[in-house]
């Protein structure tokens, strides 16, 4: 299957799509990921998306398609993927359909996170990633068991004034990407509020409705 996740920052995509990939046996891409290991790494290419992701501003779409592009050519994702955090605006969501008609394939469903801003903001401001493996927990709702271990960090745009601006951003530029994929019909919405479990299997029912095996 050909899917990808959308929804608010904070949403859960990460945390359901990790989960969601395994159960379908397909590689779960994440550009937010991808970037932040370029940014540790020192690339050029997280030089160029750190100066935007600072901000909660979106990484430019010439830069961003180009590296979904080139990820989605990798042997793992001939078979199908979960993309978590892209496409983000109406153009990389016609660029992805053209990609996939160019090889031949089609996007089989968007799934919808939904959530509405205050459970995001709780959910931004209380989480934590740990340095050696990478894990996302949540102060509140997925404590880890030293909550001051020095192995934990806050994202730096999961501040309170970046969290503003990406919400801004999710409004203005992500939001109607759903009106695109609800007009083609590829549009399944799920509740995201409740245990990660609960979601998951909103989630996982939705998608084998929809054909998911
Ligand atoms: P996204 O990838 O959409 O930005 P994450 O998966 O990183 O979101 O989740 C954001 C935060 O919310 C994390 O701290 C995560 O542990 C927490 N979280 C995820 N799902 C739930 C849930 N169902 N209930 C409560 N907290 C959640
Ligand atoms: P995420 O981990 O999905 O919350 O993404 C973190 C940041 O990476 C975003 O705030 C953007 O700056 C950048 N980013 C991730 N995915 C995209 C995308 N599809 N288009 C543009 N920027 C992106």
């Amino acid at each position: 299957m050909r899917l990808v996740l959308v929804g608010p920052p904070g949403a859960g995509k990460g945390t359901q799509a990790e989960v969601i990939a395994a159960e379908l046996g397909v590689p779960k891409i994440s550009t937010g990921d991808i970037f932040r290991a370029n940014v540790s790494g020192g690339t050029p290419l997280g030089l160029e998306a750190k100066r935007y992701m600072d901000d909660g501003d979106l990484v430019p779409d010439e830069v961003t398609n180009k590296m979904v592009a080139d990820r989605l050519t990798e042997d793992d994702a001939q078979k199908g993927f979960l993309l978590d955090g892209y496409p983000r605006n109406t153009d990389q969501a016609k660029v992805l359909d053209r990609l996939l008609e160019e090889q031949g394939h089609h996007l089989d469903l968007a799934l919808e996170l939904v959530v509405d801003d205050d459970e995001i903001v709780r959910r931004l401001s209380g989480r934590r990633v740990s340095k050696t493996t990478g894990k996302v927990y949540h102060l509140e709702f997925d404590p880890p068991e030293d909550p001051e271990s020095a192995d934990l960090y806050q994202r730096s745009d999961d501040r309170p004034e970046t969290i503003k601006n990406r919400l801004k951003v999710y409004a203005d530029q992500t939001a109607p990407i759903m009106g695109y994929y609800e007009a083609q019909g590829r549009l399944v919405r799920v509740d995201a509020v409740g245990e990660v479990e609960t979601v998951t299997g909103r989630a996982m029912s939705a998608l084998r409705g929809h054909g998911a095996e």
